[in-house]
């Protein structure tokens, strides 16, 4: 049995108010659970109410954690000093996250809490805090945690972790290769050109996954605005995750500017989008606090 929760799920930055409360305003984080291992997405703004669930759980008993962050915008990193956990002795808690293009991860999330930015070190956490640059496959007990890179203006990371039956992908902030011809809802043709291929190995990527948390930060029309943002539009996320035979979806990393009823929207949108490419995928919206089994 897996159990994914969902702390955070928007995109860009937190929006907390009235026309969020639904589907949330904190910014991307969300918990995995499969026997006693402890994995965690991103590390956003919602990771905070994370850490404070985990100390009322399980108290003074130590915790490993592992939390696979995507990337280092603000919006996967910023919840980290927050983490209260991470300031617990007896906790160990593993960060892994793509190498960036010209500092080390470890660099760079020294950097977010210099002095000038937060009052208390990444140092003066757990002295049990660990940085992994992903290079290759992890294995944590019967978990294996595979990595994918995607296309969005920094070093992103995709993650697929297994228990040998049950697959969970956790893909977000990632423009499709083939975006723009998607967008005009050409007709891509199995080529052999470059972006394609790429655009193929994401769906191999995914494939059979049975859960795919995917962003959908854009909706086909206001992509066309947006090409070389690094997001993608429903429609080509939406068809991926019909090529992977994915069982289910959720939306995940919603615009800061898309409130509530508009999410609705995308979902139903999604839920049509399945069907017109004869898929079986179920389609949901990524919840704040939505607990999802997969047995
Ligand atoms: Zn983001
Ligand atoms: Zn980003």
């Amino acid at each position: 049995m897996m159990t994914v929760r969902f702390w955070g799920t928007r995109g860009s930055i937190a929006t907390p108010g009235p026309s969020t409360m639904r589907y949330g305003g904190n910014t991307s984080c969300v918990e995995l659970r499969s026997g006693n291992h402890l994995i965690v997405f991103d590390a956003g703004t919602g990771i905070r109410e994370l850490g404070n669930r985990l100390l009322k759980e399980f108290e003074s008993q130590p915790l490993t954690i592992h939390v696979f962050i995507s990337h280092t915008h603000w919006d996967h990193i910023q919840g980290f000093p927050f983490f209260l956990p991470a300031y617990e002795p007896q906790n160990t808690v593993h960060l892994y996250g793509p190498p960036g293009r010209d500092k080390s991860l470890d660099k760079i999330l020294k950097i977010q809490m210099d002095s000038d930015y937060f009052p208390v070190e990444l140092g003066a956490m757990s002295p049990n805090i660990f940085v992994h640059e992903m290079r290759e496959e992890v294995v944590i007990g019967d978990l294996t945690v595979k990595h994918f890179y995607l296309n969005h203006p920094a070093m992103c990371l995709a993650y697929r972790v297994s228990d040998g039956h049950r697959n969970i992908v956790y893909a977000t902030d990632n423009e499709p290769y083939q975006g723009t011809l998607f967008a005009q809802s050409q007709k891509v043709e199995s080529s052999s050109d470059f972006p394609t291929y790429l655009d193929e190995k994401f769906v191999e990527f995914l494939s059979q996954a049975d859960l795919y948390i995917g962003e959908a930060q854009y909706t086909t029309e206001e992509y066309r605005e947006k090409r070389g943002w690094g997001h993608s539009p429903l429609e080509s996320v939406v068809r991926f995750a019909v090529q992977a035979n994915v069982k289910t979806f959720a939306l995940f990393h919603h615009d800061p500017l898309h409130d509530d009823n508009f999410v609705d929207g995308m979902v139903q949108e999604a839920k049509q989008l399945v069907t017109l490419f004869g898929g079986k995928t179920e389609c949901i919206g990524a919840q704040e606090g939505l607990e999802i089994q997969i047995s």
